[in-house]
Order: C-alpha cells, then sequence, then structure tokens
C-alpha cells in the first residue's frame, strides 16, 4: 500500500543515493521526464540538471548532508526529449533505522506555463495601481491583487473560484453575461464601458463608478482574461461637477475638438439654437453658423489651436448664428482652450445678442430723437428770448420815458406802479439774458487749454467789490491746466464762487476754497463754502431751470446760474453734484476730462 500511495502521487519523486544516481522513481516521474523507468533508475542525477544548475546541487547536497533544511524552490530540469521543464522541486535527506542519511529524495511539481506566468504577474499584480482580477473562461476568477483587496472589500479568499459576478451590481448582471461570452468569442485588449456607464459592487453592497481595460491571457490551460479595474468616483464627480457648471451657464455652451466636431453643449445651446443635443454631438460646429461663413470658420478654428488662448471671437465684427429653422441671429462668443486627455478642445460660449441689439438699436434712436428735440429746444429758447427782447425794450423804454419825464403829474398810487413796472422789466430782462445765455452756452466755441489758476484768480479780482462787501475770503492754489471751453468754463467757477458768496450766513465772514483732486481720466474741482447749506430734498431740483429755493427779497436771483453750470459740466463731458449740510456749508463738485 505504502508503495503503491508513492507510485501514484501526482508529484514527481525520485530516490537517490549518496554518490548521486538514482535508484528510485515513481510514475509521475517517468512522466516528468519522459523516461521510462529503466531509464531513469540507475542514472546519474545531474544528467537531468541544467548545466547551470550542477554546482547549486553540490551545495544543495552537501548543505543537506549536514542536516540544513532546503526550502522547495522552483527551477528547471531537463527531460528525455532534451526539453526543459519548469518544476518546484523540494529535496529531503533519506535516513535509516539508525538515524543515518543514506540518500535524498526529491519531489518535483510541473510549474505550468501558466502558473509561471502567473507568479511573474502576480508580482507585476501587486505593484499595479488598479485593481487587478483574472478570470477563466468560466468566469471563475482565478487570481486577485491587493487593490481588490482595498477596493471591493473582500478578502483574497473570498473571492478565489467565485464567479465574477460576486463584484458586479445586480441591474448589470443580465447585459455582463452576454458581453463576457461575446468577449470570450472575440478576446482583444480594450476598455470596456466607453459607451455606458459601469459600476462595481462592495463587498457590503455599495455601489461606484469604474473604468475596467480587458486583456486576454492564452495559455496552454485556455485563456483567461485579466481586468483592470479603477474606482472613478473622484473623477466622476469632478465630471458632473463640470456638468453642472456647464448646464447652469448663462451662456449657450458648445466644445468642439480640432476638427470642429460637437463633444458636448448644454441646455441653452438646445433653447438658442432649437436642436437636441443628441443632434448635434459629433456634427462640425459649422450646422450652428450661417452657410457663407463656413470658409472662413474653418480657417479661423485652425488658427485658434494653432495658438490657443480665451479670447472673445471676431472682436469688433457682427458674428451670426443660425438656428435650426435656419434663422439667423446676432451672437457674442467667447474661446477658452480646455486641457483634456484627448487633447486640446475649446469651449465656445455663446451669447444671443438679439434683445442687446435690438436695445441698442432702440436707444441709437431715442437719442437721436432727443437730441434733435433739444436742438429744437435751444433753437426755440433762443429764438424767443431775443424776439421777447424787443417787446421788452419797447416797455421799459417807454416805463423809462414816463418816469423820468412825467412823475411830476402822476399821483403817489401812479408812481408806486410805475416803480413796479420798472422792477419787472429789469427782472425780466435779466430772465430772458439768461435763458439766451443758456441757449447758446457751447455754440460755435473751440476748447482751448485752459489755466484754471490764472482764470479763478481772474475771477477772484472781478469780484473785488464784492468781496470785501461781504468780508469774503476766496482760497485756491494747483489748479491745473484743462482742456475746455473758456468763456464757459470761467462762467461756471464764477457762479460757483458768487453762490458761495451769496448763500452765506447772515453773520458769518464767507469763506470759499477751490480744491482740485487728479483722477485717472478726469479733474474732480470742489468749491467749498461754509454758507447756510442746502436740505439733500432739493439736491436735484437746483440743477434746473429758473429753480430756487428762497423768494427774491431773502436771496436775489434767477435760478438760472446752476442749470448753467449743468450744462457747462454736460458740455465738457463731465457731471456736477454736491455734499451739503444745512447750516453748515456746502461742497459743489464738477468733473472735466483729462
Ligand atoms: P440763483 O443763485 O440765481 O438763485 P442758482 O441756479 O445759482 O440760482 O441756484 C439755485 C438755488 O440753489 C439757489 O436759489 C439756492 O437756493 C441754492 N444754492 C445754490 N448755491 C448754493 C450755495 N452755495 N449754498 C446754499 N444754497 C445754494
Amino acid at each position: 500500500m505504502k508503495e503503491f500511495i508513492i507510485d501514484n502521487a501526482t508529484d514527481a519523486i525520485l530516490g537517490i543515493d549518496l554518490n548521486g544516481k538514482i535508484i528510485y522513481c515513481n510514475e509521475a516521474a517517468c512522466t516528468l521526464f519522459a523516461h521510462n523507468r529503466a531509464g531513469l533508475e540507475g542514472r546519474e542525477y545531474k544528467t537531468l540538471l541544467p548545466t547551470n544548475a550542477i554546482d547549486d546541487y553540490d551545495k544543495t547536497r552537501d548543505a543537506l548532508l549536514f542536516n540544513e533544511h532546503i526550502e522547495a524552490f522552483p527551477t528547471e530540469r531537463k527531460n528525455g526529449k532534451g526539453e526543459m521543464v519548469p518544476v518546484v522541486v523540494q529535496y529531503s535527506p533519506v535516513l535509516d533505522n539508525n538515524e543515518h542519511i543514506v540518500g535524498i529524495s526529491c519531489v518535483f511539481r510541473k510549474i505550468s506555463t501558466f502558473e509561471k506566468a502567473a507568479s511573474k504577474a502576480k508580482s507585476l499584480l501587486e505593484t499595479a495601481p488598479d485593481a487587478m482580477v483574472i478570470v477563466n473562461q468560466k468566469g471563475q476568477i482565478v487570481l486577485v491583487n491587493a487593490q481588490t483587496e482595498t477596493l471591493f472589500g473582500y478578502s483574497k479568499q473570498d473571492l478565489l473560484g467565485k464567479a465574477i459576478e460576486i463584484l458586479i451590481p445586480d441591474e448589470f448582471l443580465k447585459h455582463h453575461k452576454r458581453n463576457r461570452d461575446t468577449y470570450i468569442a472575440h478576446p482583444k485588449t480594450r476598455s470596456i464601458g466607453q459607451a455606458m456607464e459601469l459600476y462595481g459592487k462592495r463587498k457590503d453592497g455599495n455601489t461606484f463608478p469604474v473604468e475596467i481595460s480587458l486583456s486576454p491571457m492564452r495559455t496552454e490551460e485556455g485563456l483567461f482574461v485579466s481586468a483592470a479595474i479603477r474606482d472613478i468616483t473622484d473623477w466622476k464627480k469632478a465630471e458632473n461637477k463640470f456638468k453642472g457648471l456647464l448646464e447652469s451657464a448663462p451662456d449657450a455652451m458648445v466644445i468642439v475638438d480640432e476638427e470642429g466636431r460637437i463633444q458636448l453643449v448644454n441646455a441653452q445651446v438646445e433653447n438658442i439654437f432649437g436642436y437636441k443635443r443628441t443632434d448635434l454631438t459629433g456634427q462640425n460646429v459649422e450646422v450652428l453658423i450661417p452657410a457663407r461663413f463656413h470658409g472662413t470658420h474653418a480657417g479661423h478654428r485652425n488658427g485658434f489651436f494653432k495658438n490657443p488662448n480665451v479670447r472673445p471671437m471676431g472682436s469688433g465684427m457682427q458674428l451670426l448664428g443660425q438656428r435650426k429653422n435656419g434663422e439667423e441671429f446676432p451672437v457674442e462668443i467667447s474661446l477658452s482652450p480646455l486641457e483634456t486627455e484627448d487633447g486640446v478642445l475649446v469651449s465656445a460660449a455663446i451669447r444671443d445678442i438679439t434683445d442687446r441689439k435690438q436695445a441698442e438699436k432702440e436707444l441709437e434712436a431715442f437719442n437721436q430723437q432727443l437730441q434733435t428735440k433739444n436742438k429744437e429746444l435751444e433753437h426755440f429758447a433762443y429764438v424767443a428770448s431775443h424776439d421777447l427782447q424787443e417787446p421788452l425794450h419797447t416797455v421799459t423804454g417807454f416805463s423809462n420815458l414816463l418816469t423820468n419825464h412825467y412823475s411830476d403829474h402822476f399821483d403817489e398810487t401812479v408812481q408806486k406802479s410805475l416803480k413796479f413796472i420798472n422792477e419787472a422789466t429789469t427782472r425780466m430782462s435779466q430772465l430772458i439774458k439768461g435763458l439766451l445765455d443758456y441757449s447758446l452756452i457751447g455754440k460755435n466755441k473751440e476748447a482751448t487749454t485752459v489755466d484754471c489758476n490764472d482764470m479763478v484768480s481772474t475771477i477772484v479780482a472781478d469780484m473785488d467789490n464784492l468781496i470785501k462787501e461781504r468780508n469774503a475770503t476766496i482760497t485756491y492754489e494747483g489748479l491745473p491746466a484743462v482742456t475746455a471751453y473758456e468763456t464757459d468754463l470761467r462762467q461756471l467757477f464764477q457762479n460757483l464762487i458768487a453762490n458761495g458768496i451769496k448763500f452765506s450766513k447772515p453773520d458769518v465772514a464767507p469763506q470759499i476754497n477751490v480744491s482740485v483732486t487728479k483722477q485717472k481720466n478726469q479733474y474732480t474741482f470742489a468749491i467749498k463754502d461754509n454758507g447756510i447749506g442746502i436740505d439733500p430734498e432739493y439736491h436735484d431740483r437746483i440743477f434746473m431751470i429758473f429753480q430756487r429755493l428762497h423768494n427774491k427779497d431773502d436771496y436775489e436771483g434767477t435760478g438760472i446760474g446752476l442749470a448753467h453750470c449743468k450744462k457747462i459740466a454736460d458740455l465738457h463731458g463731465g457731471a456736477i453734484w454736491l455734499e451739503s449740510r444745512p447750516h453748515v456749508g456746502s461742497t459743489f463738485y464738477f468733473t472735466i476730462p483729462r
């Protein structure tokens, strides 16, 4: 019985005496070494060794004689056909009843090609960044690496021998079976799931998105398939974020590859162009452009890919898009390059500017109308004030005549009435003159360089009487030279300074300071006083013509001065405004562009 066990063992067994002669072999040894029993027994064991292993064998034998334990190790042995057979060999000493070594037993296990490859592959597998799973044709898992354990939460033992379906979510199983059969029929290296999203299933039942590439491994034992499985949860998250951004963009976004094929569009594209996204993906982007621009567009597109950077498309040009129904519409487009694994893509943000263009057109027309109306009004003001002067002169002339030559003939009531007429005509003449001046601001004049220091100093000199009378102080310095309409600018300074003196507090000497701040594109002048101030409620109203906050007995005036100032600031392309606190003082600001 003992003999039979050894004879029929699946491992090849040889017994060698201390001289190195084979004295025993079992059936499996005959098969492994391709010799019959007679060919093996009596043969020098060394003749089965590859030449380069002979020295090693001597060392092994000596070690055994010294009672050292030798681990099984993979190597090769020569068979009767002169072929090298990969084997794992285990040497052990053969002891007699007195514990003396009388020989060596050698047990050989043939390493199949697959096992050999697998042992090499195994170490490669372990270092792979992906989970690697090798299955046989029946779909049983024969090998997994450590990454697989980490990723799927199973131990190797849990997986080996199991159907690969253990790693696949239920809803994909039906598909998988069919796909596996097709793959086995036409095995080649490829990644799967390009057209569909793939998921893996963990031991705890949770699923996660994966990317898988398959490669066939042909061995003596048949076809095996190795699958490299990558967890793309993070990537998916990033992709979803990107898609979310894309969808929430206010513009139509079209992503195009170097050949001009549309790779991705968002919902806005569907809205604006009237296509379904499925109609567009893969199409040439020129379907979105009127046909007559196709030629030039292709050229521009190539230009962009040669030098891809963020920029508006066709700056200064009127760009047109074309909807599915053929309708053309104005667009504004900005381009940016998008670096991806598949090379550089370009993302185009397209804005339908039909409404804006329409609004611009309307605004322009409105502006035109406004300008015409303004001109008409100015002309009217000019003509009216000019023509009103004539009859007014007549009234003034006759009322003067009556006052100067006939006052003796009039009683007190008539004389009083004449005085009122005189006052009214004087005031009316002031108003008409103001109106006339207003209509003439900026008429037929040229802008020149004006030194504001000189200008203000002349104004102050001219106002000498008033200044003395009101005990006013006027300070200014560092005023720049500007390009302006001289007479009008003088009027502007003069009105603001004069108002500062005029609207002073009864018992406080007016103090007026003129200063400037220089900005990039303009000068901002400030005329500050310590007068009565203005309630914020009236800050807009006072710039309108004939608007006054006081009656003429408190503060005389016509209500034209600030209207003049506003028109002059406008004329120079500047603005005018004020800051003021009642009973504290006011600062009037105006800007003159540089
Ligand atoms: P006028 O000086 O002829 O009344 P303006 O157009 O120059 O007309 O001024 C309009 C009104 O604004 C004035 O009546 C006055 O009430 C107010 N105002 C103008 N400048 C000042 C100032 N520096 N301080 C206080 N109030 C002012």
